[in-house]
């Protein structure tokens, strides 16, 4: 079967200058006018998650089956499962929610918003007030992606990753998101060799999705056999149509990927003290930055080192 790969597209964020006073970091900003508008005319709400959704009109889902006779299209209902299978997937396997991170612990609400998007998904760093005035954070979702398509739970992962850490890197951000994907499908990994020289250094570092063939490179080092939890909350959880959401208990790699991520934490808030950032308000060039690389890739290769299996012989 051909792999429903996520496509998704990084926003440029309305990210707060690099100068912002401390106490405005973690403010629930505006909503913008044209996220504003682009809110469902209807919703459906599963524990903190909000799907918005038009059933008609030009933003209207396109898969329109209704198996059980709720009302509520299956592909809302299934983008609403989804995230939340994917979340117990995460924190039953030691991932901290971002809410419970010091980035976002004003934020009470994920709004999924189902519109026409570029890619297949998009995940914004930036907490905004809903008309309700609830503190959310927000993704969109294409409003033609089928059921099974895993986009809401690769864009959920984006906002686990913006609670640890302020870097974006493409190479990081889409290739690991590609990678938790398989915490929710049955994928084998798809390694590809570990880079080894500069140019092969500086070719990884330009990919985007693609990079998560190192990712499971590096993941199945450390972690041949990659089993991992699967609580009852979500072996439970089905699509509309009775598929079950996890499709099985295998993925390599998710105490490195923890450390990884807790390691670009700190890493993140050593470059904010030597550059006096404030640590949520770094530029979008900031986190973007391409000299984050080779620092980012030292850690990435130091835990590696002490991850792997007693005796794995050094990349
Ligand atoms: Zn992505």
């Amino acid at each position: 079967m051909r792999t429903l790969w996520v496509l998704c597209v990084l926003f440029i964020t309305f990210a707060s200058p690099a100068t912002a006073a401390p106490d405005k970091d973690k403010s629930c900003k505006k909503l913008p006018k044209e996220m504003a508008s682009a809110l469902g005319s209807a919703i459906h709400q599963k524990d903190e998650f909000v799907v918005h959704y038009h059933a008609t009109g030009p933003n209207a889902i396109q898969e329109k089956a209704d198996l059980n006779g709720n009302t509520i299209p299956d592909a809302v209902e299934d983008v609403a499962t989804k995230l939340i299978a994917m979340r117990e997937m995460l924190t039953s396997n030691g991932f901290v929610h971002p809410f419970k991170q010091p980035r976002y612990q004003q934020v009470r609400q994920i709004h999924a918003i189902m519109l026409p998007v570029k890619g297949n998904g998009v995940a914004y760093e930036s907490p905004r007030t809903m008309p309700d005035g609830t503190c959310a954070l927000i993704i969109h979702v294409d409003n033609d992606v089928s059921s099974e398509n895993i986009t809401p739970a690769h864009e959920l992962f984006h906002l686990f990753q913006y609670g640890y850490t302020m870097f974006k890197r493409p190479w990081y951000l889409e290739g690991m998101a590609r990678w938790s994907e398989s915490m929710l499908r049955a994928t084998p990994p798809k390694t590809a060799p570990l880079p080894k020289s500069n140019a092969e250094l500086t070719a990884f570092f330009d990919k985007k999705y693609d990079a998560v063939g190192v990712w499971y490179a590096l993941t199945t080092g450390v972690d041949p056999v990659g089993q991992i939890k699967v609580p009852e909350s979500a072996a439970n959880l089905r699509y509309v149509s009775g598929k079950k959401m996890v499709q099985d208990d295998k993925l390599p790699g998710v105490a490195f990927m923890r450390a990884v991520l807790e390691g670009l934490d700190k890493l993140d808030d050593q470059i904010s003290t030597a550059q006096g950032l404030t640590p949520f308000g770094w530029s979008e060039s900031m986190q973007r930055d391409q000299k984050h690389d080779l620092p980012m890739w030292k850690l990435i290769e130091t835990l590696y080192h002490t991850h792997g299996p007693t005796g794995r012989a050094a990349p």
